[in-house]
């Protein structure tokens, strides 16, 4: 078989996907789709199509027709689609809406993975539903997904406040009569939040509604403080932006938050899975797929996180790392690893200067490779950098010519770090008695505050915080 006859044969079997919906301009899935399709060895094209309501018949026969294998459907289609399949999963036909289309015999069969996406979401967080008590905002499509998503999986009760309320009412009903259950119902705000009525439980609460959709970024559906003091988790499937107004009010009232990146991202892989029996993703593909989705809304690629000595950079750096699905790099472990030598043998050895030149020459590559690279998947990096790295002229503007980097400094009182470093004798800057490490302390960084604050995009103050308070405002003060 020559080379010609061999591509023919790849480009036949590569395996066809795309999304529909109106609007699709802005859709992740193809990027998603293509790190699935990467990590697991699958060839295969992933296209976003824009269908208006009337031409969408046309578009589901055409795509048939066609050969496309697989194809997501998104708003305004979830519903409207299913007269046009040849057959429906029975959880997607009780929910009343699909978004995972994969080709049979006749047609297309519909799935939901909305509401396994975010099953999966939700215990990934740690969120138990059997048993819980829910509250859902909105009565649209995805909270149809939502409600019966938690109402199957056995919450005590799922309660959902609409602006409009008959709608809220009409989903109830129809979901305690489509799974069997008594324990959905509908509320007033005012009734959720009468101090009568309360009787101490806390909610998870699963936010539904458009209202925060980027570009109106400082919408939030509940203002009340009241509401968010009765939370124990809040949820918004709004990604864009990254951290919602409601969801920072959650967090601001001190309730652990999830955005709707996760959902996305397992409603994705369902997908995937579903066209392609034999793959199971796994959490590292997951990863990779999360930590490019990540870079995509945040529009940055990597965080260099600069500050004093004792500053709490590498453990906040692994907190934010963590959050994001990213990867930690510390310049002060990668100089030492490639130099196999300790710091302290390197300013002994070789003198202050070469160990300045080998950061100059870490921090160029990292921005180059990891911040640059046009390859997917190539960014995603928190870079702890060493406490003198910004010194460098060079290497101030490599930081801030990395159009895709934020530098955050991580702003700490002189007394924190005499503290922190009491008993470290690692550190070549600071060898000596207690009194002159507390001097040596103070004069340096008098010196470096000023440096740090003329690179940093953000600063973040980091005394008497935890390293994952630190890093939701180190996520917080980037978007
Ligand atoms: P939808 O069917 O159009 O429903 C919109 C909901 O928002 C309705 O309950 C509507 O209330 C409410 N709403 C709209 N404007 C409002 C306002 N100004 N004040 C109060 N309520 C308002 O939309 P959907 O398909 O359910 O999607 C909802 C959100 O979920 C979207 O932002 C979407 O991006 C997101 N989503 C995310 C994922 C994910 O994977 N993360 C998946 C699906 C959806 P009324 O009934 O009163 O009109």
């Amino acid at each position: 078989m020559g080379p010609e006859t061999e591509k023919k044969n790849t480009e036949r079997e590569a395996l066809t996907l795309g999304i529909i919906g109106d609007p699709i301009g802005h859709t992740l899935s193809p990027l998603m789709h293509g790190i699935f399709g990467e990590r697991t060895g699958t060839e295969l094209t992933y296209t976003p199509y824009h269908v208006r309501s009337a031409g969408l018949e046309e578009a589901i026969r055409g795509a048939r027709a066609l050969g496309i294998r697989g194809m997501n459907v998104t708003v305004p289609h979830k519903s409207a689609v299913i007269p046009y399949l040849s057959s429906v999963d029975p959880a997607a036909e009780r929910i009343g809406a699909v978004n995972t289309l994969v080709t049979e015999e006749n047609g297309y069969r519909g799935y939901n993975t909305d509401a396994s996406g975010l099953k999966r979401a939700l215990e990934a967080a740690g969120t138990v539903l059997a048993g819980a008590h829910v509250v859902i905002l909105g009565a649209g499509g995805a909270a149809r997904a939502a409600v019966c998503m938690c109402a199957s999986e056995g919450a005590a009760e799922v309660l959902i406040i609409n602006r409009t309320a008959d709608k809220a009412k009409q989903l109830a009903a129809e979901v305690n009569a489509a799974c069997a259950v008594t324990s959905v119902s509908a509320a007033a705000m005012e009734e959720f939040l009468d101090a009568d009525r309360q009787n101490g439980v806390k909610y998870l609460a699963i936010q539904c509604t458009s209202v925060g959709l980027a570009p109106h970024d400082d919408a939030s559906p509940v203002t009340d403080p009241a509401f968010f003091e009765r939370l124990c988790f809040a949820v918004d499937l709004i990604y864009r932006p990254y951290r919602t107004a409601f969801l920072k009010r959650a967090s601001a009232a001190g309730v652990p938050v999830l955005n709707g990146l996760s959902m996305l991202l397992y409603q994705g892989a369902d997908a995937y899975e579903l066209w392609n029996p034999g793959i199971r993703l796994t959490d590292e593909d997951l990863d990779a797929a999360m930590r490019a989705l990540n870079c995509a809304v945040l529009g940055v690629r990597g965080i260099f996180l600069t500050g004093f000595m004792g500053c709490g950079k590498s453990t906040v750096a692994h907190a934010l790392a963590k959050r994001l699905s990213w990867e930690v790099i510390d310049t002060d472990l990668l100089i030492e690893r490639e130099a196999g030598r300790s710091i302290p043998e390197i300013f002994a050895e070789e003198g202050e200067q070469a160990f300045r030149d080998r950061e100059s020459m870490v921090l160029a590559r990292i921005v180059r490779e990891r911040l640059r690279g046009d390859r997917i998947g190539t960014g995603g990096v928190v870079v702890s950098c060493g406490g003198g790295l910004p010194l460098r002229e060079d290497n101030r503007q490599a930081m801030a010519c990395a159009e895709t980097g934020r530098t955050v400094w991580l702003r700490v009182k002189p007394e924190t770090v005499a503290e922190r470093l009491a008993g470290d004798t690692s550190r070549p800057l600071l060898a000596g008695s207690a009194e002159e490490k507390t001097a040596r302390i103070t004069s340096l960084m008098a010196e470096r505050g000023p440096v740090y604050a003329s690179c940093a995009d953000l600063t973040v103050d980091t005394d008497g915080r935890t390293p994952e308070e630190i890093a939701e405002a180190v996520v917080e003060g980037l978007i």
